[in-house]
This record gives structure tokens, sequence and C-alpha cells, in this order.
């Protein structure tokens, strides 16, 4: 039952060499259970099993159950190819480029279904092979050999993701000690930390969001290199870092992740203008006022945006543009709109932010400084606007962050509950003064001469 791998890792000669050990345990050894595991995960081992092919859970799905977690989704390994897992299932897509993988779909459930991966290989050994390349950083650049199951745990980033669940006798197989891990709380990357974080530095992105979402340590050696390989996240495609910044602050462990951000300053590389801006003492209050916001919707079962939280990661970066700008005497509004196609035309340099999601985040910022004016029409045309409800929201987080004086945001609370004559009456007692001010550094004082 016991099988003895060798390590894989590359150039480890000075390095201490872990062996793995394959260890398989039984249905009545572990706290998986069946009924955690969706109907189309289920579907999808079976029938893979019944064509004479092997297939496993693995992953989050048998990491989160062993947690005694509902997964949030499932991944099937298997030794079936792309094609023929393709073949046998007619709601199924063949998708991916660098990772050639199979979805099957199941109404709004998507099961990812991938082929064994053979990484088990240094890349200097091969340096000649087509389908496996690394960059010149060690990046890995393409990666679709095939191999075995062992050679397919060993190539998945940490220990607690490299379980498998076999649903012929419901045993968890184990290649990379990832039981004791997840006993110990830890999480820890299989091989070589440098190594593997220069062939995908996404990793110390994945590392930060499990330790937040789990509540789980990174153990010292998998830890020790973050911080100084933290800058080749540059190289990372900028739609990939989009993609891992959402899912940093968008699966309900938002303000968690912010912290251990900071901690290994992988802020820098995803929002250099933000890590700049709170270098130079702008307060992080409204980011982790939004982040907490969004942590509580998200256990609510609300949803979320990208804009809303685009429009908080960035705010730091644009008051001090805008600031800069002020100070230099232009006028508040074209230095709003200058500082906010600065900020925006940076940014994607570092994560891309698609169109529909850059158009109502600067709408959020414009409309900041449209809901202090409220005096004749202008809060009727404002209330209309179709970004009202998330401009509102973020003024509601800025108040509670404590940059502004509160009133203004229970002012539209009730604006926007009363009838007609009800906001009438609002809009009558307003006077011309109670707009509320900035309360922290107001800026440039008013010129006595
Ligand atoms: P969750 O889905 O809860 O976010 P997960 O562990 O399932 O967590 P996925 O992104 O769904 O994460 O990936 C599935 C599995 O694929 C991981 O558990 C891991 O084994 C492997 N994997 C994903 N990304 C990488 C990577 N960058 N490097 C190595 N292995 C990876
Ligand atoms: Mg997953």
């Amino acid at each position: 039952m016991f099988k003895r791998l060798m390590s894989f890792m590359p150039g480890n000669g000075k390095k201490k060499i872990p062996t793995y050990i394959r260890k398989v345990i039984p249905r009545d050894q572990h706290t998986v259970s069946r009924s955690f595991i969706s109907d189309p995960a289920k579907k999808v081992l079976n029938r893979l099993n019944t064509a004479g092919f092997e297939a496993y859970l693995v992953g989050g799905g048998v990491r989160d159950i062993l947690l005694g977690e509902r997964p949030k989704d499932f991944d099937i390994a298997t030794d079936a190819t792309p094609e023929e897992v393709h073949e046998l299932f007619r709601n199924s897509r063949l998708i991916g480029r660098r990772f050639r993988i199979v979805h099957v779909l199941f109404g709004r459930e998507v099961i990812e279904v991938t082929t064994f991966r053979g990484n088990a290989t240094a890349p200097d050994e091969d340096q000649n092979d087509d389908d496996r390349k690394t960059s010149e950083h060690g990046l890995l650049l393409r990666d679709n050999v095939y191999g075995n199951m062992e050679e397919d745990a060993l190539r998945r980033d940490f220990t607690v993701n490299a379980l498998y669940y076999c649903i012929r006798d419901f045993s968890v197989i184990d290649f990379a000690d990832g039981i004791r891990d997840l006993d110990n709380r830890q999480l820890r990357l299989i091989g070589d930390p440098e190594t593997r974080y220069r062939e995908d530095p996404v990793r110390m992105l994945r590392a930060v969001r499990f330790a937040a979402k789990l509540d789980f340590d990174i153990e010292p050696e998998t830890e020790a290199p973050m911080t100084r390989l933290a800058p080749l996240l540059s190289h990372i495609p900028s739609a990939r870092l989009f993609e891992e910044v959402l899912k940093l602050f968008s699966a309900g462990y938002g303000e968690a992740s912010w912290d251990h951000l900071n901690r290994y300053e992988l802020l820098e590389p995803l929002f250099p203008d933000t890590a700049r801006a709170l270098a130079a003492g702008e307060p992080d209050t409204v980011i982790r006022q939004a982040l907490q916001n969004t942590d509580r919707r998200l256990q609510q079962g609300k949803s979320v945006t990208p804009y809303f939280l685009y429009a908080a990661m960035l705010w730091p970066a644009l008051q001090v543009e805008w600031r800069r700008r002020q100070d230099e005497g232009e006028p508040a509004q074209p230095a709003l709109h200058q500082a906010i196609a600065k900020i925006i035309g940076r940014q994607v340099q570092a994560t891309a932010i698609p169109k529909r999601f850059s158009g109502p985040m600067k709408e959020i910022w414009e409309l900041q400084t449209r809901l202090p004016r409220r005096q004749g029409k202008r809060a009727l045309v404002t209330l209309d606007h179709p970004r009202f409800r998330a401009a509102y929201d973020f003024l509601l987080v800025r108040e509670a962050a404590g940059e502004i004086e509160p009133g203004l945001g229970q002012w539209w609370t009730e604006f926007q509950e009363m009838d007609e004559r009800g906001r009438e009456k609002m809009l009558s007692e307003l006077s011309s003064s109670d707009a509320p001010r900035k309360r922290r550094r107001s800026r440039k004082p008013v010129s006595k001469d």
C-alpha cells in the first residue's frame, strides 16, 4: 500500500529533499462524507470510473470537506485525456490553452476535470521539451505534459490541496502529508518553495487567500521567500491578476486577505499606486471598511461587485493624485477627472480592469462630489443616476471609516425613503452651509486677502 516517491525538486542538490510517502486513508478513518459532494460531481466521478478511467475528487473539494466545510466547487483529476472526457459528456467544453481542461456543465454548476499532469521533472532537464517551458525567471510558460497520479499530486501547490478522494472505495489518498498539515492547520508548498513560487508567482496570492479563508498558518519555509519574491508577480498577465484579486477580496475573507497581503508586501505588485499612497501616510480605513462590509454582505448571501471593491482599493491613490493636482492649482472637478484617468491608466498595467467595471468605478468616484450638493433639483437627478446605489454605499463606507463627518449618509437614507412631499420638505430645509466638510486634511487654507 505504501510507495516511496522520489522528490522532484530541481536544483535541490544543496537543499534537503523531502521524501513523500503515498498513504491511503480508508473510509472509516476520515471524515469525508459523500453527502457533502454534489450530485453532478458524483455523476462525473462515476461515469469516468464506469468507462474504465481513474477519477478522483481533488483540491478544495476534498480539503474543505475534511475541514467540515461545504466546498464551493469541485475539481476532478483523471487519467482520461481531455478529449476522452469531452466525448463522455455531451454537456462539456474543452477550455484553456495553457492548461487544457474540461468543464462539465450542470445548470449553473461547473465540474472542472483535469487530466493527471506530470511536472515532476526539473525544468533544466526538459529545456527542449515543447510541452513544458519555463522563462528566464523560472516561470512555467506551458505545462501540458500528462503524467500519472503521483506526478499530478506533486505538481499541485499546497500539500492540503493534493488530497484525492476515491468514490469507488471511499478512501482518501494523501501524497504529500496533506492530512498532517490539515490537522496542524498549516499551508505548506509541495517541494522547494522558491522554485514553486518562481514557476508560478500566483501561488503567493493563493497562499494568502487560503491562509485567510481557512485561518491557517503559512508554514515558515513556505512563508520565508514570499516578500523577497513578491516582485515576480509583475510578470504575470494583468488579466490573471485581476481574477486573483477578485478571488482574494470576494470570497468572504477580504479583510484577512488584506492583512496578509500587507504582511508579505504583496500589495505593491497588485496595486502600486495604493501601496505608495499608504506608505506616504494615506490611511487604509476606507479599504478596510469596504472589505468588512463586503465580508458581511457575503456572509448574508448578498452579492458584491468588482467595481465597488476596486473603487475602494484605489481610493487612497486617487486622493493623493487629486490633491496633488489641486495643490498645483487645478480646479477641483477637472483635477478629479484627470486624477481618475491617471489612476485607472496606471492600474490596468498591474491588474487589468475590464471596461464594464472601470466605467461604474469612475461613476462611483465622481458621484462622491455630487452627493453633498443637493439643492434644487440636484438631489433628484443624483438619485436617478444608475450608479446612485453604489455611490451611496460608498459614501456610507467613507463615513463609517471616519473620512467624512457623519450626517450626509443618513440624509440620503431618509431621502430615499420619503415620498415626494417629504423630499420637498427635506430639500427646503437644506441650507447652503450644511454640506459636510472633510474632517481630515482640509486642503489649502482659504486665502484671507
Ligand atoms: P477553491 O476552489 O476553494 O478556491 P481550490 O484549492 O479548489 O480552492 P482551485 O483554484 O479550484 O483551488 O484549484 C484546484 C486545485 O488545482 C488546487 O487545489 C491545486 O491542487 C491545483 N492548483 C490550482 N492552481 C494551482 C497553481 N497555481 N499551482 C499548482 N497547483 C494549482
Ligand atoms: Mg476549486
